[in-house]
C-alpha cells in the first residue's frame, strides 16, 4: 500500500504538508506507521497542487524514493497552496516502476490517488490512462465517469473484484473527495484547513479515524461521511 495525502485551506507550504511533520509522507516513505501491506513506499512520489489562477494542477512526480529528491527538498518551502494532493508509493507486484506509473494521476483538472490493488481485468477499458499500472487504469475509468462518481466506481470495482482495495483520494483544487476500502485513513480538520491522509503525520489528537467503506467529501464548510453500499 502506498500512503496518501490531500489538503484544503487557506494556503501552506508543501513542505509543512509533506516534509516537516514529525511523521510526514516523506517518513512514511521508509517507516510508516500504520501500513499493512509492503513495509517501505520507495517506489516513486508525486505531489499536485494548485497555483493562484490556474485552473489546472501542477504535478511533480519521480519513480525514486522521496528522501532522495534534494530539489523538493529545496523547492516545497517556497510553494504554497489552498490545496494538494501527495503520495508516496509502494509498486503492486507485477506494475511498472516509472514516473507515470506514479500517483497523482490527472485529467486536468482533477488528481487522484488510490492506495490498493485492483485487478485490471474487472475494469472497463480505459484508453486514456497515464500507465498500464491498476492504480492508472482505475483513475481513467473515475475520470471517465467523473469523478463526483468516485463512491458508485468503488463500491462497483469492489464488488467486480472482492480481493480489491480501493482507498481513492481525489480534489479538483475545491473539494476533496476520499474512499476506505481495505486500508486507514484519517481526517485532521483545524481553523486553517483540512488534512485527509492514510495515516496521521503528527500526534494531534484531533486526528480522528474514518470507518471503513465510507466516502468522505471535504468543502470549505466541513467534511462530511457516507457509508458506502
Ligand atoms: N497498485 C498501485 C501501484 O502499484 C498502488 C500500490 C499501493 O497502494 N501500494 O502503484
Amino acid at each position: 500500500m502506498c500512503r496518501h495525502l490531500a489538503y484544503l485551506g487557506r494556503p501552506r507550504t508543501l513542505a509543512s504538508l509533506v516534509l516537516e511533520p514529525p511523521s510526514s509522507l516523506l517518513v512514511q516513505s521508509y517507516a510508516p506507521r500504520r501500513q499493512r501491506h509492503g513495509t517501505v513506499n520507495a517506489d516513486g512520489w508525486g505531489v499536485g497542487w494548485w497555483a493562484p489562477d490556474r485552473p489546472e494542477p501542477a504535478r511533480w512526480r519521480a519513480a525514486t524514493p522521496l528522501w532522495g529528491s534534494a530539489s523538493f527538498a529545496s523547492v516545497a518551502p517556497a510553494v504554497s497552496s489552498s490545496c494538494v494532493l501527495a503520495a508516496v508509493r509502494s509498486a503492486t507486484v507485477g506494475m511498472p516502476v516509472d514516473e507515470t506509473a506514479a500517483a497523482p494521476f490527472t485529467d486536468g483538472t482533477w488528481l487522484l490517488s488510490h492506495n490498493g490493488r485492483v485487478d485490471r481485468a474487472v475494469l472497463p477499458p480505459a484508453p486514456g490512462a497515464e500507465s498500464v499500472c491498476d492504480s492508472a487504469q482505475l483513475a481513467a475509468v473515475v475520470f471517465a465517469r467523473g469523478a463526483t462518481a468516485l463512491g458508485d466506481v468503488v463500491v462497483e470495482v469492489g464488488t467486480a473484484d472482492p480481493a480489491a482495495r480501493l482507498n481513492l483520494l481525489a480534489t479538483d483544487g475545491t473539494r476533496l473527495l476520499a474512499t476506505t476500502w481495505g486500508d486507514t485513513l484519517s481526517v485532521l480538520a483545524t481553523d486553517e484547513g483540512t488534512v485527509l491522509a492514510s495515516e496521521p503525520y503528527d500526534d494531534d489528537p484531533r486526528w480522528t479515524d474514518v470507518p471503513d467503506r465510507h466516502l468522505v467529501t471535504v468543502t470549505p464548510d466541513g467534511t462530511a461521511l457516507e457509508a458506502l453500499q
